[in-house]
Order: C-alpha cells, then structure tokens, then sequence
C-alpha cells in the first residue's frame, strides 16, 4: 500500500508570494499521477515537499496514512528521479545503483541481487561497469531510474526526468516508464510540464496554474471537459482554437464574434446558453473538430469560409491556419484536403463538439 495524500498543502518561499496554494490531491495506491503546467506553477515545489527536499509551509502531507510533514527525506520511503540523472561521475553504473543500498547497510548479496535484478527490468545489465560519462543520455536515465528501483520505495517521484533526452528518445523513454509501472506496480507522481507526457502517462492528471490546481481527472475527462478556458488551452496539441464573442438571444439563440462577422445559431443543444444573453464567451474548437466535409458519424456541421492562410501536409494529416472572424485558428484535416493558401475554402465545424467559456471568470458553461 502507498497512497499520498496532500491537505491544503501551501508553500511560501521567504518574502515570495505562495508558490504552492492550498493544494489537496489524492494519490491512489499503484496510481501515476503526473502534475502538469507551464513553468513556475509549482509543480517542482509539490514533489519536493512530498520528498521532504522543501518544507511544508502550511497544510498536512499524509504517506499511508502517517502524517510526514516532520519526517526527514530518507524516512519517507520515496525515490526521486531528476532531471539531471544525479549520478556520481567517479562511480560506475552498478556503484551508483549500489550506492543507497550500501549507505543502508544492505548485504552484499542483497545488493546484488537488487541492481541485478533493476538492471535486467531497464535493459542496462552490460552497463554496469561503465562510468556515467561513458553513457548515452538515455542510457543515464535508465542508471537514474534504475537507482530508483533498487530501493524498492513506496513511492517513485519523477521531477522532468525526459526533458534532457532528444524527441525520439522522450517517446521511447516515455513507454518505458509507463511499462514499468505496470510491472512495479508502484505508486508514482511524475511531473512534466509537457502536456503530451501528461496524457499518454498519467492515470490521473493534476493540471496547475500559478501555484494553484486547475483541475484533477483522467486524462480524457480533462480532454473532454476542461473545466476551464486555461485547461481547455493547455492540454491538445495543437491546441484548441478560441473566437470570442457574445451570447445573443434576438430571434434564436446565437453566438455571435466580437468583430460581427461570424455568428451561429446555437439551437436546442446549447440551450443552457440562454442564461448568458448578453454576455461575453469564448467560443473554444479544437483542431479536429474542424473538417473539410462531413464528420465520421455523417454530421455535416456550421459551414464557414475561410482563406487559407498556410497548409502543412503532415503525411498523415493535414494542417490549415485561417483566420477564423479575425481570430487565427488551426483545422486538423485529412491528407486529401483540397485547397492551396491564399483560396477561399469551405470547412465544416462541428457543432457538437464546440465549448464555451465565460470571458470574464475563464470557466467552462456546462
Ligand atoms: P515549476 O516546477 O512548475 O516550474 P516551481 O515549483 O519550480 O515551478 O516554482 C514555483 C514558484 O516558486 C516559481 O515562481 C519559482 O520562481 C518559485 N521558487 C521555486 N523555488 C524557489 C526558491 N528556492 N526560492 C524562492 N522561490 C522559488
């Protein structure tokens, strides 16, 4: 069992505004929760409070149950994973991964039975004697990782472990630590602030903005119902498209762009709308959701012409950008799309699939 769970945890660094702000998640046992958001939201400083690398300022971190704000670091029963690897240069791979274990008086035998055992998981037995220099970066993160596994923690805590590694190697990397979740079984916390990272990995994700959360869910819910235009922004790459405008109610109910030159009516579906008649939205679409005929399930969607701007063939699919009234926006299309930049085309949003946000608190209108 290793649950972790934060209570109104808050983190003031001396004479700085919170860094942290009465933050409570809830770490299920076996679960990888990974905290994302853009930098300085106070990601780091969460995991390093859970670590016990910074002090708590105000609220209770719980590990099982037993209250540890007081607890030092090494009687946590966590291990962290950096994003610089921290491994010592001197020793070689298997002195590294030995090292915890020896400062814990661990038996010979003991020992080398664990570093076997974490080097054959990570694929790394034919490093052991080699020295950190003499390493790729990501056969480094594995040494790190494998540091790690060795002590058999309760808790694994990743701070940007992948941020080093070129984008091929992020990908690989990214699977092979999902994959040893499952095969550990353990609890981790992974923090990123790459917002694919997040929704490839994460059973959960703790969206965070300016030391406070923004939203926690699995990562389709977050997809598909961001609670807010910040969330809504954040997570979808690339990211969802925004018109803002005002609700009108003069006739049907309508959604209408700030500059007048786009309007749709929002009929029986977005009904719940009629409550904000006169107020200022943002419309939200994401790049899928815009097509250049009808949709999968047949729907043909608001008809609307645009000048292309730039198309970009991605092989698999392909990119618009347009100015959508007056506002730059991206359609994700299929790789037949016709149409050069600089034509006027016809594209197809989907209606069903469009969110509004309330301009002035940012909130998502269910
Ligand atoms: P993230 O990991 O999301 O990039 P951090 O947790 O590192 O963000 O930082 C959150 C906020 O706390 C930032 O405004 C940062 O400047 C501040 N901060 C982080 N570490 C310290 C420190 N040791 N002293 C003072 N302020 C800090």
């Amino acid at each position: 069992m290793a649950e972790v769970k934060l209570v109104g945890i808050s983190k003031i660094y001396q004479g700085t505004e919170k860094a942290v702000n009465s933050v409570d998640i809830n770490v299920r046992d076996k679960e990888f929760v990974v905290l994302v958001g853009p930098s300085g939201c106070g990601k780091s400083t969460t995991l390093r409070m859970i670590a016990g690398l910074e002090e708590v300022t105000e609220g209770e971190l719980y590990i099982d149950d037993k209250r540890v704000n007081d607890v030092a670091p090494k009687n946590r029963d966590i291990a962290m994973v950096f994003q610089n690897y921290a491994l010592y240069p001197h020793m070689t791979v298997y002195d590294n991964m030995a090292f915890g274990l020896k400062l814990r008086k661990y038996s010979k035998d003991e020992i080398k039975k664990r570093v076997d055992h974490a080097a054959a998981i990570l694929g790394i037995e034919e490093l052991l004697n080699r020295k950190p220099k003499e390493l790729s970066g990501g056969q480094r993160q594995r040494v790190a990782v494998g540091r790690a596994i060795v002590r058999k923690p309760k808790v694994f805590l990743f701070d940007e472990p992948l941020s080093n590694l070129d984008a091929k190697l992020r990908v690989q990397m990214r699977t092979e630590i999902s994959k040893l979740h499952q095969t550990l079984g353990a609890t981790m916390i992974y923090v990123t602030h790459d917002q694919t990272e997040a929704m490839t990995m994460g059973d959960r994700i703790v969206i965070m903005k300016d030391g406070f959360i923004q939203q926690i869910d699995s990562p389709l819910n977050i997809y598909n119902n961001p609670v807010n235009k910040f969330v809504a922004g954040f997570i979808g790459s690339p990211a969802m498209n925004f018109v803002e405008g005002e609700i009108d109610n003069n006739g049907s109910l309508s959604f209408v762009s700030q500059n007048g030159d786009f309007k749709i009516d929002l009929g029986e579906r977005y009904g719940h709308l009629k409550e904000f008649t006169g107020k200022k939205v943002s419309l939200g679409i994401r790049p899928e959701n815009i097509n250049d005929s009808a949709f999968n399930d047949g729907t043909i969607g608001i008809e609307v012409n645009v000048k292309l701007e730039v198309i970009e063939p991605m092989g698999n699919e392909m990119f618009i950008y347009f100015k959508l009234a007056g506002e730059q926006c991206i359609g994700r299309v299929s790789p037949d799309f016709k149409g050069n930049s600089g034509e006027e085309v016809k594209i197809f949003l989907d209606l069903k699939r469009i969110h509004f946000f309330d301009q002035t608190s940012g909130e998502a209108i269910q």
